[in-house]
């Protein structure tokens, strides 16, 4: 049995390979999932999930409601 592995960078849980992020060389990475590990690279490497998730919902903002008047 595999041990359970979560990804170091955004603490997903790795359930099986296809969430496994890859190697420059094609090979899994068992420290990162497949969203923040591509190629050897990371996806993000500016990044973490939480501030992904802050940029989107700003952006949001901006598209979808006028600024706030005082
Ligand atoms: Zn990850």
């Amino acid at each position: 049995m595999a041990k359970k592995a979560f990804c170091q960078s955004c603490g997903m849980p790795i359930a099986d390979d296809s969430y496994k992020g890859t190697q420059a060389n094609g090979e899994f990475s068992t420290d990162y999932c497949i969203y923040c590990y591509m190629q050897g690279r990371f996806v993000q490497p500016e990044l973490t999930f939480a501030e992904m998730v802050e940029i989107g919902r700003k952006g949001l903002d901006n598209n979808s409601m006028p600024k706030m008047q005082k």
